[in-house]
């Protein structure tokens, strides 16, 4: 059996054992599949680890980069409490339209606030806000560092900062030798992104 296989199969095994049955995420990502949206949101065990770091931090201020259709929206919002709020920014207004559409259905509407365009466009319009408890960057890899500055100027001593996809299926060992251009820039970027939060002096990281 192929390591990618038995990770598979692991992954399945934790799934049902830990997380089981969610109609509403199930709907969610059939109604993505219908849309034709690609389905690269997080893992159902990261989207539960999403959740236990909102629920381990006590987070009520969360800022999401790249929403897609709310997946991993709705597993962060799922934790935070009735005064709680999830910002959540996505540049696909396809996307955000559904993602708006999710919210509804799962009744978070209230907790949810999607500003769709580029996020380096929307961010600015954060500024002033209270800081946010945690920050979840899931979007255009090329802008990772950027959405780092981003994360540290709009949160607080203690806050929390996730990055998804920062191994790119090994692509960050050795980013020069990716044959296909835009995944190689991509790659470089988040190989610098990794190096920024594990050397900045305010970041205490691990990937
Ligand atoms: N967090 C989601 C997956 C996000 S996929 C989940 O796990 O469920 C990445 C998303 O980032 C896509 O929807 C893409 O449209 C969006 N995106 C790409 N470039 C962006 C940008 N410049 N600003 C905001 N969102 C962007
Ligand atoms: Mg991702």
């Amino acid at each position: 059996m192929s390591d990618h296989h038995l990770f598979g199969q692991v992954d399945q095994y934790l799934e049902d054992l830990f997380i089981g049955e969610d109609p509403l995420l199930n709907q969610v990502l059939a109604n993505s599949e219908a849309a034709q949206i690609p389905a690269i949101q997080v893992s159902p065990l990261q989207g539960k680890f999403l959740m236990l770091m909102v629920q381990i931090t006590g987070a009520k201020r969360v800022l999401e980069i790249g929403t897609l259709t709310g997946y991993s929206s709705l597993w962060l919002a799922r934790a935070l409490p009735a005064d709680g709020q999830l910002i959540t920014l996505e540049f696909q207004a396809k996307h955000a339209a559904l993602a708006q559409q999710h919210f509804d259905l799962a009744d978070l509407s209230d907790r949810i606030t999607c500003h769709q365009g580029p996020a380096l466009d929307t961010l600015p319009s954060l500024e002033g806000d209270p800081p946010f408890d945690l920050v979840f960057i899931d979007a255009d890899k090329v802008n990772y560092s950027a959405y780092l500055d981003w994360a540290l100027r709009l949160t607080r001593p203690g806050s929390v900062i996730i990055a998804d996809n920062v191994v790119r299926r090994g692509q960050v060992l050795d980013p020069a030798r990716v044959a296909d251009e835009d995944e190689r820039i991509a790659a470089q970027a988040v190989r610098d992104f990794n190096a920024t939060m594990a050397t900045h002096d305010q970041l205490d990281a691990i990937a």
